[in-house]
C-alpha cells in the first residue's frame, strides 16, 4: 500500500511491519482494511468479536504513523495486560491511571513528551480531566503530534449497549477540540441500535463501519441437562480437557461451595465473585491468568478485563441471564483461535431461581415493580430457554442474536454434531393437552409440574382436594417417566404448540394449534434428549509424535520460568501455538526460529537462544542430528540478567532498531541520517542500551587510546553528572563519547 510505504520506509508491506512487530505471518479478517484506512486517517468503527484480532487494528497503525495514539479503554487491568503485551514486543506503549505513583506519572509523561512513546492508553476519566485536555494533550499535540485517538470498547458510550458509562459521553468533546485527528471506535459487541448511538455520540466523521463476523469458528457449543450426575460430568470434563478454564454460577454462595467441591476433588481450582475483598479477587485472578491455577469458579463480576488467551473451556455450571452475555462469557474462551469448549449445564430449576431473581427488580424507593425492566429481561431469559432447548445449531440462534444469518451445520456443536433424532409424540401430546382441557372446562390454570403429576396419578394432597383424581385424564401418563413428560411439555411450549403465561405464575393455555392436535389434524414430533459424548478440546496442530510431546512440555516449562522470573503470564512470552510448532519443527537457527508463527524480530533477540538452547539439547539427548553450528553465545542479550529490567531500565522499540542497524554494521551518523535522528539521539540509545546489558561494540564507537583517560576522569569524579566529567577532562573530548564511557563504566563497575 503507497500509504503506509510513505509512512514506514523500512517496511515493503504491511505484512512484512506485522511479523516484525507481532510475529505473524499473514492477518486475519477484516484487520487489513482496518489498518489501511486508518493510515489513509479515516474515522472508522471496527465491530470484531473477543478473539478476532481487535487490537491489533489500532496497533499496528499506531507504529506506523508518525506521532503519538492515544488510546482510551475503561478498564486498568485490560490496560495494563495490553501494554504488558505490546512491551515484551518491544513496542513502546505505556499507561497513565489512578494505579501509577505521581513520580511514575510524571516520569510516564516525560516519555512521551521524548518521543519515545507510540501509544498511550488513558481511562475516559484521566483524559477528560481538566488538567489533560488543558494542559498534557495540546502539549503533546505540538511537541510530538497525535496520530490518532482510538476509542476501545466504544459501545459503553451508549445507553443502548450493556455497559454504559457516562464519562464516555463527554468523549464528544475530543471532535471538536482535535478535529484534524481521527478517531477510531472498537467494540466486541454492538446491536444495529448501539453501533447508530456510537457514530453519532462520538462524532465520528463519514466513517467506514466494519462489522466482521461474530462466529468463533474454534468453539465448540453444547447444552447438557443439568441432572442428578451433573456435578460427576463437570469434574469429569475438568479431568478429561487440559488447560485452564472458568466455571461460571449464578450466586457468590454457589461460587465457594463449587470451588471447595472441585478442590476436594483434587482440582486446584479458586474463587471469584464481587463479594471477596479486592484484594483476594486479585490474587485469585493473577494465580489464574499465570497458570499457577488451572481453574477459576466465577459469578459474571469475572472477566470483563481478562484477556487470557488460552482459556481451553468455559462451563456454565447455572443458566445464565441473556444471550449476549453467554455469548460474552463463553467467549472468554479460545481466544488464541485454538479448539476450546463451551457448556451450557441446563436445568428448569435454575429457570425459576432467574425469574424469581427477576420478580425482585423494583424501585427501592416505592417497592413498586419495575415493570418495563422486568418484561425486557423475561423476554431475554425466554431466549436463553429457547437455546437452551433448541434443536437446530447453537451457532444460527447465536449469531441471529446478532443480526448475522448462519446456515448451519457448523460441525461444532452439539445439535450438528449428534443430531437428536425425531420421534412421533401426537399420542402423549394429545393426552397432556386434553388434561389442560379438563382444568380450562373448570376454568382452571395450572402450570407444566402440576399437570404431569395430574397425567402420572399422582396422590398429592393438592391434587385429591382439587378432585383432580376424578378427571377422566387422571392417571393416564403413567407409562411415562417424569422427565418424559417435561421434555414434550418443554418442546410444545417451544414449538408454541401450547402458551405458557409469563405473568408470574407460568400457566398453561390452549391455543390454536393445541386444538388442532387434539382433533387429529396436526402431528406432534419432539427431538428426544440422547446421553451424547463430550468432545474433549484438542490442539488443531496435533503433536503427532511422543519425541515432539515431551518437547512440548519441556518448552512449556521454560516459558513458564521465564514469564514467573519477569512477573508476566506465561503467554506474554509466547503462545501454545507458537510453543507447539517450535516443538513440531524444532528450528535450530534464528532464522528458522523466526519463521515460527508468533515469533517477531523482538521475540527472537529476546527468547530466541535460549529456546534454541533447550530445542538443541533436547535433540542431543534424544540422538537427534544437531545442527553443526553450535547456538552462538547470545548476542543481543546477557542471558544471566534479567530478560526485562523493570521500569526504565527497558530498552524501547526505538533503541532497538538503533541497535539492530549499528549491528548491522551502520555507523551511527548514518543510523542518524537514515532515521532522521540526531547523532546525539543514536548515541544515546547506543549509550542506554551499552547499560542495559546489550552488546554495544565499544571499538566502534570510542577509539581505545582515548578511554583511558576518560575512564580515569571518571574514576575520580565518579559515573554521575557529564558535566563534572567533561570539566574534569578538559577540552577535547565530546559528549557522546564521555556518555558512551560512563555507561560503560556503569554496567562494569556500579
Ligand atoms: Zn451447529
Amino acid at each position: 500500500m503507497t500509504s503506509s510505504l510513505s509512512i514506514a520506509p523500512e517496511f515493503v508491506s504491511l505484512e512484512q511491519a506485522l511479523k516484525h512487530y507481532f510475529g505473524y505471518d499473514s492477518f486475519r479478517p477484516g484487520q487489513r482494511e482496518v489498518i489501511e484506512r486508518a493510515l489513509d486517517n479515516r474515522d472508522q468503527l471496527v465491530v470484531m468479536p473477543t478473539g478476532g484480532g481487535k487490537s491489533l487494528c489500532f496497533q499496528l497503525p499506531a507504529l506506523l504513523k508518525p506521532g503519538l495514539m492515544i488510546v482510551v479503554s475503561p478498564l486498568i487491568a485490560l490496560m495494563q495486560d495490553q501494554v504488558e503485551l505490546l512491551r515484551d514486543n518491544g513496542i513502546a506503549a505505556t499507561f497513565l491511571n489512578s494505579s501509577l505513583s505521581a513520580e511514575e506519572r510524571r516520569s510516564r509523561g516525560r516519555a512521551v513528551m521524548e518521543g519515545r512513546i507510540k501509544l498511550l492508553y488513558v481511562a475516559p476519566e484521566r483524559l477528560l480531566s481538566e488538567d489533560f485536555t488543558n494542559a498534557v494533550l495540546p502539549h503533546i499535540r505540538d511537541r510530538v503530534g497525535i496520530s490518532s485517538i482510538t476509542i476501545d470498547e466504544a459501545h459503553c458510550v451508549s445507553e443502548w449497549g450493556h455497559d454504559f458509562r457516562p464519562e464516555y459521553r463527554q468523549l464528544s468533546c475530543l471532535r471538536s477540540q482535535y478535529p484534524a485527528v481521527p478517531i477510531m471506535a472498537l467494540t466486541a459487541t454492538a446491536t444495529e441500535r448501539v453501533r447508530e448511538d456510537i457514530i453519532k455520540q462520538l462524532q465520528l466523521r463519514d466513517p467506514t463501519v466494519l462489522v466482521s463476523s461474530f462466529n468463533r469458528p474454534n468453539l465448540y457449543y453444547e447444552v447438557r441437562p443439568k441432572g442428578k450426575t451433573a456435578y460427576q460430568e463437570l469434574v469429569k470434563q475438568i479431568k478429561e480437557t487440559p488447560g485452564a478454564g472458568i466455571v461460571y454460577c449464578l450466586s457468590r454462595k454457589k461460587v465457594d461451595e463449587l470451588a471447595a467441591k472441585l478442590k476436594q476433588d483434587g482440582i486446584a481450582a479458586l474463587p471469584y465473585h464481587a463479594g471477596l475483598n479486592a484484594e483476594t479477587r486479585t490474587e485469585n485472578q493473577t494465580q489464574f491468568i499465570r497458570d499457577n491455577v488451572r481453574v477459576i469458579v466465577a459469578t459474571i463480576a469475572f472477566g470483563m478485563g481478562i484477556n487470557k488467551p488460552d482459556v481451553r473451556f468455559v462451563i456454565h455450571y447455572d443458566l445464565p441471564r441473556n444471550i449476549e452475555g453467554y455469548y460474552q462469557e463463553s467467549g472468554r474462551a479460545g481466544r488464541d483461535s485454538e479448539p476450546s469448549q463451551c457448556t451450557l449445564f441446563f436445568s428448569t430449576a435454575d429457570i425459576r431461581t432467574i425469574e424469581f431473581l427477576i420478580s425482585q427488580k423494583v424501585n427501592p424507593a416505592t417497592g413498586e415493580a419495575l415493570e418495563e425492566e422486568q418484561r425486557i429481561a423475561t423476554q431475554q431469559l425466554r431466549r436463553v430457554i429457547n437455546y437452551a432447548e433448541a434443536t437446530e445449531c447453537r451457532r444460527t440462534i447465536q449469531l441471529s442474536y446478532f443480526g448475522e444469518e448462519f446456515p448451519g451445520n457448523c460441525e461444532t456443536c452439539d445439535n450438528c454434531r449428534y443430531p437428536k433424532p425425531l420421534e412421533d409424540w401426537t399420542i402423549e401430546a394429545q393426552k397432556f393437552l386434553s388434561c389442560v382441557a379438563r382444568f380450562a372446562q373448570k376454568n382452571q390454570h395450572f402450570g407444566i409440574g402440576y399437570t404431569i403429576d395430574v397425567l402420572r396419578g399422582s396422590r398429592a394432597e393438592r391434587i385429591l382436594k382439587n378432585q383432580h383424581d376424578k378427571l377422566s385424564t387422571y392417571g393416564i401418563g403413567r407409562d411415562r417417566t417424569l422427565e418424559e413428560w417435561r421434555m414434550l411439555a418443554r418442546s410444545l411450549v417451544h414449538q408454541r404448540l401450547i402458551d405458557e403465561a409469563a405473568d408470574g405464575y407460568s400457566v398453561l393455555m390452549l391455543n390454536e394449534l393445541s386444538w388442532e392436535i387434539l382433533r387429529g389434524q396436526r402431528k406432534v414430533q419432539i427431538a428426544v434428549d440422547k446421553v451424547k459424548p463430550t468432545p474433549v478440546a484438542t490442539p488443531s496442530i496435533s503433536l503427532d509424535t511422543k519425541e515432539s510431546e515431551e518437547l512440548y512440555n519441556r518448552l512449556q516449562h521454560l516459558r513458564k520460568r521465564l514469564a514467573d522470573e519477569q512477573s508476566v503470564p506465561p503467554y506474554v512470552v509466547f503462545s501454545n501455538a507458537s510453543l507447539r510448532l517450535m516443538a513440531q519443527q524444532q528450528p535450530q537457527t534464528r532464522e528458522q526460529f523466526l519463521k515460527i508463527s508468533g515469533v517477531g524480530t523482538r521475540k527472537v533477540a529476546q527468547y530466541g537462544d535460549v529456546f534454541l538452547a533447550e530445542i538443541q539439547e533436547f535433540r542431543e539427548e534424544n540422538g537427534l542430528p544437531v545442527d553443526a553450528d553450535p547456538i552462538p553465545t547470545p548476542k543481543i542479550i546477557k542471558l544471566d540478567a534479567p530478560i526485562v529490567a523493570p521500569g526504565a531500565h527497558e530498552a524501547t522499540y526505538t533503541q532497538l532498531y538503533t541497535l539492530e542497524m549499528f549491528q548491522q554494521g551502520t555507523k551511527p551518523a548514518d543510523i542518524a541520517e537514515q532515521r532522521n535522528l540526531r547523532l546525539t539521539t543514536v548515541m544515546t540509545h547506543l549509550a542506554e542500551l551499552l547499560e542495559m546489558g546489550y552488546e554495544v561494540d565499544l571499538d566502534r564507537l570510542v577509539p581505545r587510546y582515548r578511554r583511558a583517560k576518560i575512564l580515569e576522569a571518571i574514576g575520580s569524579v565518579g559515573d554521575g553528572s557529564l558535566t563534572d566529567i567533561r570539566e574534569e577532562l578538559g577540552e577535547g573530548y565530546g559528549w557522546d563519547e564521555i556518555k558512551i564511557m560512563r555507561s560503560w563504566h556503569r554496567k562494569n563497575y556500579s
